[in-house]
């Protein structure tokens, strides 16, 4: 695991990064986790387009094609031999003088990226887990994928004090997600999860359920429904890279439906899995 990507080279890792990196100092930056199973990205192309859009929607364009940088990714892959695990990667506004306004034009973004062994989450996918809920307090464009993370990291910390996978997410009444998963509830044999607007990242691995719904003849509303809709529901899931479904069968202290991973979610699980 001892090379990463750095702008558009393979190389040793070291610690290539500038004190003055617009990542480092505003989280001015985007990035991108791709699951890797047996030693192939997946849905790599959809973590590309995604990376494509938040680098439009903070005005942050990237350094060479999509392409090279697919192509660059599946090197580090092989070039570390990594069969299960992750590749992290993120491209910063780029290294200048701390000014909040852009910088320069001269002055280039800086791509790195890096990958890390991981186990499959079998067992946890298979017994569910428990998740906390609070307050979702960040800001407004929550579509992009950005560097600045201090409400998920202080939501996911909640989560872990109190032994739960997840803090679900909720602005007033209504559930937006969690600190770093979408969020799905299951009601009468329907699916519901929250539309893919500002108030959300639209997960790869929500869009994959999505679509793996449509073909298992799910029904799937993609509209906001409140904590008491997601307290009194039949099942809860999660999705997530690496996570890819997690069926939650306690929030704070109210157990979920029977408390034991549902029908619905087994069956979703079990279309994803057939994708590796
Ligand atoms: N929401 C948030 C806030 C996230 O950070 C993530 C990524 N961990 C997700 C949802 C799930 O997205 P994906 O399926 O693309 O990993």
């Amino acid at each position: 695991m001892n090379k990463m990507l750095y702008n558009n080279r393979i190389m040793e890792r070291e610690n290539l990064i500038n004190i003055e990196d617009r990542g480092y100092q505003f989280g001015d930056g985007i990035y991108e986790v791709i699951g890797v199973y047996d030693g192939k990205p997946l849905m790599l192309d959809e973590h590309l387009e995604r990376l494509e859009r938040s680098a439009g929607e903070v005005k942050l364009s990237l350094p060479g094609t999509i392409v090279d940088l697919k192509s660059k990714l599946e090197e580090l892959v092989a070039a570390n031999g990594l069969q299960e695990g992750i590749i992290y990667m993120q491209v910063s506004r780029g290294s200048a003088a701390r000014w909040h306004e852009f910088p320069a034009s001269d002055v280039s973004p800086v791509t790195v990226a890096y990958t890390r062994a991981e186990e499959r989450m079998s067992e946890i996918e298979d017994q569910g887990a428990t998740a906390v809920l609070t307050e979702d307090i960040r800001w407004l464009r929550c579509d992009i994928k950005t560097l600045n993370l201090l409400p998920n990291v202080l939501a996911k910390q909640k989560a872990v004090e109190n032994n739960a996978i997840e803090a679900i997410l909720h602005r007033g009444d209504l559930v937006t997600e969690a600190s770093a998963s979408n969020v799905f509830i299951v009601k009468d044999g329907e699916l519901f999860t929250h539309p893919a607007n500002n108030f959300i990242l639209n997960g790869i691995t929500r869009k994959k359920v999505l679509q793996l719904c449509d073909g298992l003849g799910v029904k799937v509303n993609e509209k906001t429904y409140t904590v008491k809709d997601m307290l009194e529901a039949d099942e809860v899931f999660i999705t997530a890279t690496k996570l890819d479904v997690v069926p939650i069968l306690k929030i704070d202290d109210r157990t979920i439906g029977t408390g034991e991973p549902g029908k619905m979610t087994r069956q979703v699980l079990q279309a994803f899995r057939t994708l590796y």
